[in-house]
């Protein structure tokens, strides 16, 4: 359906050139973070990068909706701040970053949040996804880390909520295969994306949440895996797509290129 998976090779090599300048490339597996609260005025977490510690990290934090594949708000911020449970856990406290938010600006009741460390074009997903609910408060601090124990202190928990209430069920993974950590992207069906092809490979109408491309040879068609907490059907394939990269289908082209490139686990649904 088609050949260029972001927003055209030229601008991806212009900013990958770019990057360079700012000692690029950094492996996705040096860059640790999570999420540690999501609280009802400040949302805070840590990220860092094990193989530079000087390297401050940029983080983007992305509130989602069901039903919508793009955030209703993103919030960016530098983690810079100071932790002492960071410092005690990885000697080195001054990752942690913190947003404000103010939910009641933001329609509806129950929200996923993401953090990223964004590098150039490349989101590194730090830690888990999050549920919030206005009511009920935050689903949980992440349940594990990889640097620092997720022991990092849950302040600003919402008011009503004393116990922490579980509400992923949608990202639940466990009793998943995991087939390991993919380069996804996003795109849509207009000319750059999909040079105007109405239809994925497969002859499916492509829909949002439901379509993505991979490799068919590792991803037959048909395949159901689980990525962000959503269940994706592989319908499509392209020529840029191979080995460990899936490409997400979205109905606008603006939430394709938003999307960026990330660096997902990418779950096997049977
Ligand atoms: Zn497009």
């Amino acid at each position: 359906m088609k050949k260029l998976f972001f927003s055209g090779w030229k601008s991806l090599i212009l900013s990958l050139a770019a990057s360079a300048v700012l000692s690029f490339p950094v492996s996705a597996a040096s860059i640790h973070g999570e999420i540690t609260n999501v609280g009802s005025q400040t949302i805070t977490g840590w990220a860092w990068n094990k193989e530079d510690t000087n390297d401050v990290q940029t983080v983007e934090v992305h509130i989602l909706q069901a039903g919508n594949p793009e955030p209703v708000k993103y919030l960016k911020t530098e983690a810079d701040d100071f932790s002492q449970e960071l410092e005690d856990e990885i000697r080195d406290g001054w990752h942690k970053f913190s947003v404000s938010i103010d939910w009641s600006q933001l329609e509806g009741n129950d929200f996923k949040v993401r953090a990223y460390a964004v590098k150039g074009d490349k989101y590194y997903t730090l830690g888990e996804t999050i549920s919030y609910s206005k009511g009920s408060g935050s689903s949980a601090s992440s349940a594990k880390s990889t640097a620092a124990s997720s022991n990092a202190s849950a302040q600003d928990t919402a008011p009503s909520s004393t116990q922490a209430q579980s509400t992923a069920a949608a990202s639940d993974t466990s009793g998943l295969t995991s087939l390991g950590i993919f380069t996804t992207s996003g795109y849509c069906g207009c000319q750059q994306c999909s040079k105007g092809q109405g239809l994925t490979y497969s002859g499916a109408v492509p829909q949002p949440n439901h379509t993505i491309s991979a490799d068919l040879t590792l991803l037959p068609l048909g395949t159901r895996v689980q990525i962000g907490g959503v269940v994706y059907t592989v319908e499509d394939t392209g020529s840029g797509i191979k080995g460990n990269s899936i490409d997400i289908y979205y109905t606008d082209h603006n939430a394709a290129h938003a999307h960026g490139l990330q660096q997902q686990e990418v779950f096997l649904v049977q």
